[in-house]
């Protein structure tokens, strides 16, 4: 069977199948205000008890929690407290005499559809939060129990529709050695948790799962993806070295943190990292990051009921600053719109909203919203090493009205006697394809190039990048997406500009050696990949790298140069 590996390392164990309970809309209406009152005082008690719960595992000495586990916790607390939440289920207690359990669940479940339309995936993988949370309050209100308090034999595999992050946190590592669901995403909390406690742990595998029983013998390959069922002898004793392998690779990686990633023939390679918040900066030093190469900036816009301000704007990334310890950050402007919709935000809907008002054509539009973002940042860069990145560009018209925008900004907190860095540098993402073919044009206007290969690949092979039933075409090996980038690096090196790649591809170890090949010595990525990518720069050279690249270019489709790196990558 075969699903998303989203925490590598290999568990081999026995089956626990543990089955989601959901709560159901039961109908029954408030009779009176004395019933309206007390469905009102269960929602706050209720709350509260799940707060409570929160700063209890929090304390737990027996839990070894990681920064992310704490950061995501701290996240609930701040969810529960939101009055919004509050607002939303008392409208429907004391406006539609709904009972407290259904308020809830219709509150949870219209926050979750709203979470779910949106298109970044990211944000997509934030509804098993807020299904999470709204169990945590439901639990108080209709005295359930979630199957994961139950004792753990060693070695067990949990198998589960769905397991919420608070479950990941608290789960009983000694006695759980993986886990496998039929939902879930790479970017989902539970996935980041996993990753951050070494769990391997294998998602999205769909209804097949349900085929698991109690007891059967799993083997888990949180890499590939792959799931085996009451696996023959000469498989479990495959699986037994794979795993040894890992955990002796790993260990190793882990010591990398304090080297440089520099090539066997000496040349220095910058690994930095995608972030959403100050909160992701801890894992990013910890793997040895470089500093930030890509700061996305939606998540400050989501989930509130407004725009938030300048000044709330300037706190975010004044934190980010002062704790990046003066490294480079790269603080990518907003990039809303198409399906990343903000409920506070009118947007008419659209018949191609990858292709339509989003991003950098929204702000240039709504200046008034670009010049506040922009005096945020350009406030807050006196703070750190900060430098402005604008997304989706798709011709130099936006680059120069931008950048005038920008001289507009800064005019601004000159007379208002506020200090920023006059000499902040502003680059761009270079994800459409009219932009990396004008990629010598681009780079006389701005300081940097980032490659997003994410969206670079979607709008080059016109595939669509969120529907799964397509995703075998979309492929950063395609030699028209590859010719793009080496064209990419070719023309920053031209114009001695610095260039990055931050799309999913920097992350790739089959793609490093080719892009070293080209000439990329920038790279941004999740943090947790840092470690992999800097072990296999430190044990190559230019030469191999540039061979590579020769070789490469040279072939006429994806099939074959998958095959070759693949066969490279192993030697
Ligand atoms: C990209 O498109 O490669 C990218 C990094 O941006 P996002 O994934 O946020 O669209
Ligand atoms: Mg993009």
């Amino acid at each position: 069977m075969k699903g998303i590996g989203v925490s590598p390392g290999i568990a081999i164990g026995r089956a626990c199948v543990i089955k989601n309970s959901k709560a159901e809309v039961t109908g029954v209406l408030l009779k009176d205000e004395a019933e309206i009152s007390n469905h009102i005082n269960k929602f706050d008690e209720a709350v509260n008890l799940a707060i409570h719960e929160i700063e209890a595992i929090k304390q737990n000495p027996d839990l070894t929690l990681h920064e992310e586990d704490i950061a995501i916790l701290d996240t609930q607390i701040e969810f529960l407290s939101d009055p919004q939440l509050r607002d939303d289920v008392f409208e429907k207690i004391t406006a539609d005499k709904k009972n407290v359990s259904d308020a809830l669940i219709e509150t949870i479940a219209n926050m979750v559809q709203l979470f779910q339309e949106m298109y970044d995936e990211y944000m997509k993988a934030r509804t098993t939060d807020i299904q999470d949370i709204g169990n945590r309050i439901l639990k108080y209100l209709i005295k359930s129990n979630s199957g994961f308090t139950q004792a753990f034999e060693p070695g067990t595999i949990i198998i589960a529709e769905d397991i919420a992050p608070s479950d990941t946190i608290t789960m009983d590592t000694q006695n759980v050695v993986g886990f496998s669901t039929q939902m879930g995403s790479k970017t989902s909390h539970t996935a980041i948790i996993a990753k951050a406690k070494g769990l391997p742990a294998v998602v999205g595998c769909g209804d097949e799962l349900t085929a698991i029983k109690d007891n059967d013998l799993i083997i888990l390959d949180g890499l590939t993806g792959l799931v085996f069922i009451n696996p023959e002898d000469k498989i479990i004793n495959e699986y037994n070295y794979k795993r040894d392998t890992y955990v002796s690779n790993s260990n190793k990686l882990k010591q990398l943190k304090e080297i440089q990633p520099i090539t066997t023939d000496g040349t220095e390679i910058k690994l930095f990292a995608n972030i959403s918040s100050a909160d992701d900066l801890e894992a990013v030093f910890d793997n040895g990051g470089e500093g930030v190469g890509l700061l996305r900036t939606e998540l400050l816009f989501m989930g509130r009921d407004s725009f938030p301000t300048e000044d709330e704007q300037f706190e975010f990334y004044k934190r980010v600053a002062l704790q990046s310890k003066g490294k480079p950050v790269i603080v990518r402007t907003i990039d809303i719109g198409g399906d990343k919709q903000l409920p506070y935000f009118d947007l008419p809907a659209e018949q191609n909203p990858f292709l339509g008002y989003r991003a950098i054509r929204i702000c240039l539009d709504r200046t008034d919203l670009f010049i506040t973002q922009l005096k945020a940042i350009l406030r807050a860069s006196i703070f750190g090493d900060l430098k402005i990145m604008l997304p989706m560009i798709s011709n130099v018209q936006e680059v120069r009205q931008a950048k005038s925008i920008i001289a507009q900004a800064k005019q601004e907190l000159l007379q208002a006697n506020i200090s920023f860095n006059a000499a902040i540098e502003v680059g761009i993402m270079i994800e459409i394809p009219s932009a990396a073919i004008t990629a010598d044009i681009l780079a006389k206007e701005v300081d940097f190039f980032s490659i997003g290969t994410n969206d670079l690949c979607q709008y080059t092979l016109a595939v669509d990048r969120m529907n799964e039933k397509i995703s075998h075409l979309y492929d950063p090996y395609n030699p028209g997406v590859l010719r793009l980038i080496n064209y990419i690096i070719q023309q920053a090196h031209q114009h001695k500009i610095h260039v990055a790649m931050c799309g999913e591809m920097a992350s790739d170890p089959l793609a490093t050696l080719l892009l070293l090949g080209m000439g990329l010595t920038e790279f941004s990525m999740s943090a947790a990949a840092i470690p992999a990518i800097k072990n296999i720069i430190i044990n190559n050279d230019t030469i191999k790298a540039k061979h590579i690249y020769d070789k490469v270019m040279a072939m006429d489709s994806s099939d074959s140069i998958t095959q070759f790196l693949q066969e490279y990558t192993v030697q």
